[in-house]
């Protein structure tokens, strides 16, 4: 059945659902809550504080605002008890809603303030209880209402989150009537019944319909396990089909003389961390094995020059390299890095010895880049920088034999290859400054071998870090002028614009001229965006690094790698839009010189769930500079699909997995999916059919692995 046709959707909104993936009503089947909210007696709210609840009941009594700042105050009334719901924000309609006698179920929070002989709850949401409409009476037999991701398309349609949780129920009776066959069973009896597992759609049911929490977890851990196994499957598949392939190279030469090299002309000595990530690399560098190696270690640990190492090893032995970045300002950052570090080393080496450094990324002069392609292939180029313009069909290497992929986060696991390809079975390095907790990293990187930088160079001083509101503005720019007197820069971040936020967000031009015309118009302010040309960014990096600008305004464009030590403060507006890995990047890029550096994260005051949600979020900020932390915390708010980016757009794909959870989830998938395809690589036994079915229909980007492996 079309989703229009589902009460409380209709045109507009099942516009809104389709560009979320939702056309069918069985397509809601992929919803999992990330939430429940208790329905409570009025008698226990006393019981509920701080919590949010849902209360069902008539309205007694209404109180109107006498001035624009104070609640509407709504009282209820069940039969054991009435409550006051003040409702701020409220507006002439907000007053017209509510009548007495009507009835209303309403989510909110118990407030922690008490007033004498009366519990308060601080008004989230509500639904207007209808006696005809057959939900409300179903809907009454549940004591947890599931709560679901409310993105943005739905909410300009006006769906809040109980009227979501009220569609999403809506379209599982809809389907339930109907004796639809709801969901096929994806693993096998034999595995449900070793792992104590239940049925798909029994896990599906209770997952949206529990009676108890202890249903949810019983149905999350099957759903977990289901998505740990097929990843697990890849992977193995995966390793499998990289065995199977032609053998990698050996680069022989003694290394440590390119040591000696670099240390001649490096201004610091390597930290201890660094040197162990050296070995572990030349160890894989040296063996004929296919190295396909991830490189953790947070922001500012030191990648950079560890892959360079590798690189200049990889040239020594008359190989050409690749070097990967996701954006081109960081491309082009790495570049002058790199250029600067190979200059000094070939003053030392003959002409016939020096090395040459080419950068590629998009918009370069016709003349030039043919020039660039010209020298990648003749040979002449020993180390290429770009973006992911390297794996156009029109670059061919002499002889790729070592790739470096920077902050492979940014870069789907299919570009990874393509690079790859570029090259006989080249070495490869793959590098995140997004540290992975070790379940993770077991779960997502089970075909990477993995080496950590669990160090920062000495001498570095923790950021610190506050969270701040709008009405702080004048605070907080008093403060980044004092800076700028100290001789100091700044950047100020906003949102990225998508097209389909434009509305929500703050354009960041539109803030870039009321902060260059109001607050700062005796500094030097400038601003950086991802829709400017490769080079005009250049030219604004440059004159940052120069400093000619004192503050920088840039979208997040600069959010990964960019290394300029004097900019000391770090101003994030919006701040709950973002990612914690992301704030933790957009930090990172302060506090790399010896100055103590500042992030300051300015958030929205609203009063309701996502608000809470991202001021614990933001908490976590102010609490740890520590990026293994701040991950784990990241994933399990957002789940491991959000966090690697790999959730595709369109495609519902909402996890069940909890890392801190399910180590023992992991370790028993992992275990069995890699026995399944050591024994069956290509899934053809019998017992193996369900497995293979479910995944060639769920996993269709990786089926080819199956013909290689
Ligand atoms: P990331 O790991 O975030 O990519 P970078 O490679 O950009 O970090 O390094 C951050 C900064 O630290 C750079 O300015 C780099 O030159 C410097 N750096 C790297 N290694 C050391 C070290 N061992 N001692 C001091 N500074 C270092
Ligand atoms: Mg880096």
């Amino acid at each position: 059945m079309d989703i229009k046709f589902l009460k409380g959707v209709g045109e507009k909104r099942a516009e809104a659902f389709e560009k979320i993936g939702i056309t069918k009503i069985e397509d809601f089947l992929s919803f999992i809550p990330r939430d429940y909210i208790e329905r409570i007696s009025i008698k226990d709210v006393f019981k509920y504080t701080g919590k949010n609840v849902l209360v069902f009941g008539e309205v007694i009594d209404i109180r109107l605002p006498r001035k624009s700042s104070q609640p509407l105050t709504v009282h209820l009334k069940d039969n054991t008890g009435a409550t006051e719901i003040p409702i701020f924000g409220a507006s002439e309609f907000r007053n017209k809603q509510f009548r007495l006698k009507d009835k209303f179920i309403f989510a909110g929070k118990v407030s922690d303030k008490f007033y004498y002989g009366n519990n308060k709850i601080e008004y989230r949401d509500h639904l207007k209880y209808d006696a005809n409409d057959k939900y409300f009476t179903d809907f009454l037999k549940f004591k947890y209402i599931p709560l679901y991701e409310l993105s943005g398309v739905l909410k300009k349609t006006f769906v809040k989150p109980l009227l979501l949780s009220k569609i999403v129920f809506n379209a599982f009776r809809e389907l339930l009537n109907h004796n639809f066959n709801l969901v096929d069973e994806t693993l096998p009896a034999n595995i449900l019944l070793q792992n104590n597992l239940i049925s798909k759609k029994d896990a599906i049911l209770r997952i949206n319909f529990p009676h108890s929490l202890e249903q949810v977890e019983i149905a999350r851990q099957r759903l977990a396990f289901e998505e740990i196994f097929f990843l697990e499957i890849i992977m193995a598949l995966r390793k499998t089909s990289m065995h199977n392939t032609v053998k990698g190279i050996k680069f022989e030469k003694d290394f440590h003389p390119i040591i000696e090299e670099v240390k001649s002309v490096l201004s610091f000595t390597l930290t201890s961390a660094q040197k162990k990530v050296i070995n572990e690399i030349y160890k894989d560098m040296n063996s004929e094995r296919v190295m396909n190696r991830l490189l953790q270690g947070d922001v500012g640990s030191g990648k950079t020059i560890v892959a360079l190492i590798a690189i200049l090893i990889a040239v020594n032995n008359g190989y050409q390299t690749a070097f990967m970045c996701p954006t081109e300002i960081l491309a082009e950052q790495h570049y002058k890095t790199v250029s600067d570090f190979i200059g000094k080393i070939n003053q030392n080496r003959t002409d016939e010895n020096k090395i040459k450094v080419s950068i590629l990324v998009g918009g370069q002069k016709k003349k030039l880049r043919e020039e660039i392609l010209q020298d990648i292939r003749l040979g002449k180029t020993h180390i290429v920088i770009g973006t992911h313009a390297l794996f156009q069909d029109k670059v061919e290497f002499l002889n790729l034999g070592f790739v470096v992929i920077d902050e492979q986060h940014k870069f789907g696991v299919m570009q990874r290859a393509r690079l790859k390809q570029k090259g006989e079975n080249p070495d490869t390095l793959v590098m995140t400054a997004t540290p992975i907790p070790r379940t993770l990293a077991m779960t997502y990187y089970g075909d990477l071998d993995v080496s950590v930088i669990d160090e920062l160079p000495a001498g570095r001083i923790p950021i610190k870090t506050a969270i701040r509101y709008d009405s702080d503005k004048e605070k907080i720019f008093d403060f980044v002028k004092e800076k700028i007197r100290e001789g100091r820069q700044i950047y100020i971040i906003y949102p990225i614009i998508e097209e389909s936020e434009k509305l929500d967000l703050k354009s960041a031009e539109e803030n870039f001229k009321i902060l260059k015309q109001r607050f700062f118009s005796d500094y030097k302010i400038d601003m950086i965006h991802g829709r400017m040309l490769w080079y005009e960014k250049e030219d604004v990096m440059q004159n940052f690094k120069d400093k000619k600008i004192d503050i920088l305004v840039a979208t997040t464009v600069i959010e990964v790698g960019i290394d300029i030590p004097n900019a000391t403060v770090m101003i994030i507006e919006e701040a709950q839009r973002f990612g914690l890995s992301q704030l933790h990047q957009l930090r990172g890029r302060v506090g790399r010189g010896a100055e103590q550096s500042f992030c300051i994260l300015i958030a929205r005051e609203e009063n309701n769930f996502e608000n809470e949600d991202y001021l614990k979020r933001l908490k976590i900020m102010e609490e740890t500079t520590d990026g293994f932390k701040i991950a784990e915390a990241d994933m399990e708010i957002r789940g491991p699909g959000e966090f690697f980016g790999i959730r595709q757009s369109g495609v519902l794909n909402f996890s069940s997995m909890d890392l801190n959870k399910d180590k023992d989830i992991v370790v028993k998938a992992k275990d069995k999916a890699f026995k399944i395809i050591e024994e069956d690589p290509q899934l053809r036994k019998p017992e193996h059919a369900v497995i293979r079915k479910s995944f060639m229909n769920n996993y269709k980007d990786s089926v080819y692995l199956m013909s290689v492996a």
